[in-house]
């Protein structure tokens, strides 16, 4: 086997290397024309204050309904059209429904909620992005702290200055800003101190084995003390069962969002949110 191994080792990188081109070629042709076809969806998932599960607001997560294909993870066709150069455009249609839905049910009487948006790297390197940030809230009349956009620390890496006039141009508008995948990327204790990031949200790797896992407890009571002392709300994603859940706002944690609490769901299902769907996960 290792003899096998060795003596195919190119050839299996290459095939490994070929599919992969294979693959954002591939899904990189249906993706131009996914946009057009309506086939991009956004989810809308809930978010809660931890003290009382009072809900908070959704995170807008994409989804691809590929007619060919069936639904494909944002995981997988992200990096092709961050690749090809698509990000800024589909980024474009992510804030533009967020908005839209903002909109929505404000008229239909719901407050005091926030809507979260992940933006690329690249999106964040993009040089309109405060315009187009600023022309969609104005599109859609909806107030900018309303509106809460979340990144990944690798995102902030390069081009630091121009990055943080992006930040500071999306503060003034009134946005919140969020770090995504918290503790994952090569975050640096510097640049968390030059960014004025509202939230950390704690990487669902450090809550999936809560509270069995010693190093996991230490490493997310950390993180809640780093962000409560640089005065950042703290968040943690991928809350999947109750103890969970306990555990974390016996931490101090802010926000949860997760299976337990409520699935990713198309807008018509979500709005069941705001009527206490909770409620059912308090028992
Ligand atoms: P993310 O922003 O960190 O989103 C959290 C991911 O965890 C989502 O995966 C969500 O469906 C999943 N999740 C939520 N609760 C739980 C849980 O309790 N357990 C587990 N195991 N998973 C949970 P999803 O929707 O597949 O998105 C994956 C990533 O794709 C997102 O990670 C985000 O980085 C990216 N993404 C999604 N939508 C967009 C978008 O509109 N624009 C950009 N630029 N990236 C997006
Ligand atoms: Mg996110
Ligand atoms: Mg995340
Ligand atoms: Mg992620």
């Amino acid at each position: 086997q290792a003899k096998r191994d060795g003596r195919d080792r190119i050839g299996e990188f290459s095939v490994a290397q070929k599919r992969a081109l294979d693959e954002r070629v591939m899904l990189g042709g249906r993706l131009r024309d996914a946009l057009r076809h309506d086939e991009l969806v956004l989810y809308f998932q809930p978010q809660y204050r931890a003290l009382d599960h009072e809900l908070t607001g959704f995170e807008g997560l994409l989804r691809w309904n590929c007619g060919e294909l069936g639904q494909v993870s944002p995981a997988r066709f992200i990096p092709v059209a961050e690749a090809l150069g698509m990000m800024p455009e589909i980024g474009c249609w992510v804030f533009a429904q967020a908005a839209r839905q903002m909109r929505e049910w404000l008229d239909r009487g719901h407050r005091g909620f926030t809507i979260a948006v992940n933006v690329s790297a690249q999106q964040v390197q993009h040089p309109h992005l405060v315009e187009q940030v600023a022309e969609v809230l104005q599109r859609y009349n909806v107030p900018a702290a309303m509106l809460d956009i979340e990144m990944t620390e690798s995102a902030l890496m390069e081009n630091v200055a121009r990055i943080r006039t992006t930040l500071a141009g999306l503060k003034s508008l009134g946005v919140q800003l969020s770090l995504d995948d918290f503790g994952t990327g090569y975050s640096s204790l510097a640049y968390l101190k030059q960014f004025p990031i509202d939230k950390l949200k704690i990487d669902q790797s450090f809550v999936r084995d809560l509270p069995a896992d010693e190093d996991d407890c230490a490493i997310v009571q950390t993180i809640i003390e780093l962000g409560h002392q640089l005065g950042m709300l703290v968040s943690a994603e991928g809350v999947e069962t109750q103890a969970q859940a306990a555990f974390l706002a016996g931490l101090g944690c802010d926000e949860l969002q997760g299976y337990a609490l409520g699935m990713p769901l198309p807008v018509m299902d979500a709005e069941r949110y705001f009527v206490g769907v909770r409620d059912s996960f308090l028992v």
